[in-house]
């Protein structure tokens, strides 16, 4: 069976933008793919979190994937450090990975940029250790947003520089795209993100949500409720792609056009279609939060199985490199 994997870093909170981008991608792949899930504290080392403040988030983080629906009887979940092959292919495909490719990657320039203070190496070589996410799996379908493209094209040209070397080993993995693979954030500029400020928390309350809508951008052009309205350009009609019906759509759009709608109304429309889909996942959340052995169980038993394939591809790997004869 054809084999997918990804991961969800441990920084901050899950918000829309990773439930639209990641988790909705997540749960349509484990009904057609053999899955692996994780949860990557490894990667998360690069902003030098506190221990306790890694921890929890790692269990958020895994809380949000199921109860977004990541299925464990369908996929393998599990937290990436609890996998030591990751950390073990990552410095065999350092070795292969020439300085000048690591060079090009541009968002290395960008987080560097986002934390000057903690310019570490673990920044530069990232794109490795997510090639060894993917690799370690056989991974031949790899959902990633927009952004992650030219790491992706890294993991091709790494991994087919193994083979060329090492002899055929690894597959080619190929993009998945999701159906949002960029979600901008409230400000109607960036990508949506937790160090950018501008997202829509996952967990949030209803109030909690339509409070930040209030604040975000529309059509700029649009600046009283009695000028027509571009939905085309607004942002939050664009959420509404999300969650709303294409008639209610329709009806939003028409509204807009004729100033018959105001901002304020269909924020509050759009925050009642996000409370459908958010509250039950709220829900859910706190039944998991409520049962921390639960959880323990499920990722502990989602490492096991992690780490029978990761071994099984590390034990031809040394093999190959020649760290260790095959038994
Ligand atoms: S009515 Fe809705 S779609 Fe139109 S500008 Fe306001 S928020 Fe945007």
């Amino acid at each position: 069976m054809v084999r997918t994997m990804s991961g969800i870093q441990p920084t901050g909170n899950l918000h829309i933008g990773n439930y639209l981008g990641a988790l909705v991608n997540f749960v349509e792949l484990q009904q057609q793919y053999e899955s692996f899930f994780c949860v990557v504290d490894l990667h998360a080392l690069t902003q030098r979190p506190e221990a306790a403040v890694l921890q929890r988030a790692v269990r958020e983080v895994a809380i949000g994937m199921l109860a977004s629906g990541v299925d464990p009887d369908k996929a393998t979940l599990f937290v990436q450090s609890h996998v030591p092959q990751h950390s073990e292919l990552a410095w065999i495909l350092t070795c292969l990975t020439p300085l000048g490719d690591l060079n090009r990657m541009t968002q290395f320039k960008d987080k560097s940029a986002q934390q000057p203070e903690n310019i570490n190496a673990g920044l530069f070589t990232y794109p490795i250790l997510q090639t060894a996410d993917i690799a370690l799996y056989r991974a031949e379908r790899v959902p990633v947003g927009e952004d992650q493209d030219q790491h992706l094209e890294l993991a091709r040209e790494t991994l087919r520089r193994f083979n060329f070397v090492y002899g055929e080993t690894f597959p080619d993995p190929q993009t998945v795209r999701s159906k949002a693979p960029r979600v901008i954030g409230l400000d109607g500029q960036a990508k949506m993100s937790k160090s950018k400020g501008n997202e829509i928390g996952l967990f949030e309350t209803a109030d909690e949500t339509m409070l930040k809508l209030r604040g975000a951008k529309t059509d700029p052009a649009r600046l009283r409720k009695s000028d027509k309205g571009t939905p085309e350009v607004c942002n939050i009609f664009s959420y509404h792609g999300y969650f709303t019906s294409a008639e209610q759509r329709e009806e939003i759009a028409a509204g807009c056009r004729s100033a018959q709608l105001g901002c304020f109304d269909c924020k509050k429309m759009l925050a009642a279609n996000m409370e459908a889909v958010k509250g039950p996942i709220r829900e859910r959340a706190a039944v998991l939060r409520s049962d921390p052995a639960r959880l323990d169980d499920i990722l502990a038993a989602g490492a096991d199985k992690a780490r029978a394939a990761a071994e099984a591809t590390m034990q031809l790997v040394r093999e190959r490199v020649g760290l260790r004869r095959k038994d």
